[in-house]
């Protein structure tokens, strides 16, 4: 029998798919790159990714696990002869204690479902990328998303307890768990981020956070996009920690307004989105230092969103930026990296410089509290040659925020896309140390290969000089 006859002998024909239009559906995630996989199968269980896993092994076949395909980063595209491991039909809440504050949840449950079940408990799932509608927890958890709200509450690893995870060769494992600080590694916190490269996740206890007494939203818009990044480098200098920090540059508050009408202001160079959680006192004095730290820098005009709807107007403005932009071009580049917030300034003007000089078009709108930039370029993809040349851009930004002192990724994660530029900012010991982490969980190097660590990251992979 083959790998095929194997699986649908495991999972029936119509959990096993293999006809080219299948495979087509799967070749992408929402980044650039793209990679049919040999076989698409979608398990319901975890004894069933288990098998899957073994059957895979059997065969000597790479295996990729992939949630609702809204990464970034290429993370969830196959390499050739790969078995695609879908993960959205393990989309059950198992168990919610309210009192212990924990649900217990399947990979494929789409963030924002946890939360919507929540409702009426006074709890919600805290990590909310702005694809919260549609990516899923396993995802989440395999990427380390983060969101807005991150800023104050962390990104997903500090909201997964525990991960129940299939491992290389089959086996099946429970890292971390409700107790705090359990004893041993912690091999919770090292699945979290590891991209699909060290196992499947296929449970996860996350923790529940409760709903803010009080919630104070603030649109600050400003004539000069610098008097912007100024202002948020300044509110955290100042020691607050707002719930959330957002930033956004005219081109963008221009196609949002035009897409949802959120009631920004499309006369602004640069708009930021503060959001400040907590008792009533608390928020109030936390809203006035952010309000004079902006007038402070030139800010316009500062306005308090009124009441639950006008909140939700502007966070839907927000979170729908990259739905804007379609109007703009049929495709849009999405890149991540970060920066020291004291160097937005000057940092923000090189990317600006760089898309000049590239003739592309360029919006920024990113998480200003975390130096977590998003410079998004639109563009048509049909013009021969055009993603190489936003691709390139886009390779020359994340390399001036290195420079600057920042890093690949804020939250995309390193995929395809970053891989081979892991070198920037890790030494060849540091890859080694990471790929001998690799190498402990999968020594056939069967977990999503050629994902994150370089070709060739184990020193003794290199030849000697
Ligand atoms: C419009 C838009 C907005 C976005 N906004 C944000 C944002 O604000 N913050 C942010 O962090 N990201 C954001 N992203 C990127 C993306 O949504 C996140 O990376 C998300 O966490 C990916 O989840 P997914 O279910 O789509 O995973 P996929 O894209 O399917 O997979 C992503 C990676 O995780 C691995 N993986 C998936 N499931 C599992 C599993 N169960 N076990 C092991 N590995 C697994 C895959 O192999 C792959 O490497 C955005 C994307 C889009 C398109």
């Amino acid at each position: 029998m083959d790998a095929t006859a194997r699986l649908i002998e495991l999972l029936g024909v119509d959990r096993v798919r293999t006809e080219p239009i299948d495979r087509m559906v799967y070749a992408k995630d929402s980044g650039v790159t793209a990679g049919e996989p040999a076989i698409v199968v979608l398990p319901e269980t975890t004894a069933e990714v288990a098998a899957v896993v073994r059957i895979a092994a059997a065969f000597d076949m790479p295996i990729v696990a992939r949630g609702a395909g809204t990464g970034l980063a290429g993370g969830a595209v196959a390499c050739p002869g790969a078995l695609l491991v879908v993960l959205t039909r393990m989309n059950q809440i198992v168990m919610v204690d309210e009192v212990g504050r924990t649900a217990l949840v399947g990979p494929g449950l789409i963030n924002l479902d946890l939360s919507h079940a929540l409702v009426g408990r006074n709890l919600h799932f805290a990590p909310d990328p702005s694809s919260q509608q549609a990516s899923t927890i396993g995802g989440n958890a395999a990427t380390n998303a983060g969101g807005p709200h991150c800023l104050a509450e962390g990104s997903t690893v500090a909201h997964v307890l525990g991960v129940e995870v299939v491992s290389a060769d089959g086996e099946i494992l429970m890292l971390g768990g409700a107790a705090p600080d359990p004893p041993g590694y912690d091999l919770r916190g090292l699945m979290v981020g590891s991209e699909g490269t060290l196992g499947i996740v296929t449970q996860l206890l996350v923790r529940l956070t409760e709903n803010p007494p009080q919630t104070v939203t603030m649109l600050i818009a400003f004539d000069d996009i610098n008097d912007a990044a100024r202002t948020g480098s300044d509110i955290i200098g100042a020691g607050l920690v707002p719930a959330a920090l957002e930033m956004m540059d005219h081109e963008m508050i221009v196609a949002i307004e035009n897409f949802v009408s959120a009631g920004l202001p499309v006369e602004a160079d640069a708009v930021l989105l503060a959001e400040v959680v907590g008792h009533a006192d608390g928020v109030a004095e936390e809203a006035g230092v952010i309000r004079s730290i902006a007038v402070r820098n030139r800010a316009t005009d500062v306005r308090v969103a009124s009441d639950e709807d006008e909140r939700a107007l502007l966070w839907k403005g927000r979170k729908s930026a990259f739905g804007a932009i379609a109007q703009a071009a049929p495709d849009y580049y999405l890149n991540d990296t970060v920066v020291p917030r004291t160097r937005f300034v000057d940092v923000l003007g090189e990317i600006y410089a760089i898309a000049d000089r590239y003739g592309i078009r360029l919006m920024n709108v990113f998480h200003a509290g975390d130096g977590n930039l998003h410079p998004l370029v639109s563009y048509d993809a049909s013009q021969p040659g055009m993603t190489d040349i936003v691709v390139e851009a886009a390779h020359e930004m994340v390399c001036v925020a290195v420079a600057a002192g920042g890093t690949l990724s804020g939250e995309h994660g390193i995929g395809l896309e970053k891989r081979d530029l892991m070198d920037q900012v890790f030494t060849d010991v540091d890859l080694d140390a990471q790929a001998r982490i690799s190498q402990a969980f999968d020594p056939a190097r069967r977990m999503n290969p050629g994902k994150v660590l370089p070709d060739g990251a184990r020193c003794f992979d290199r030849p000697s000089s």
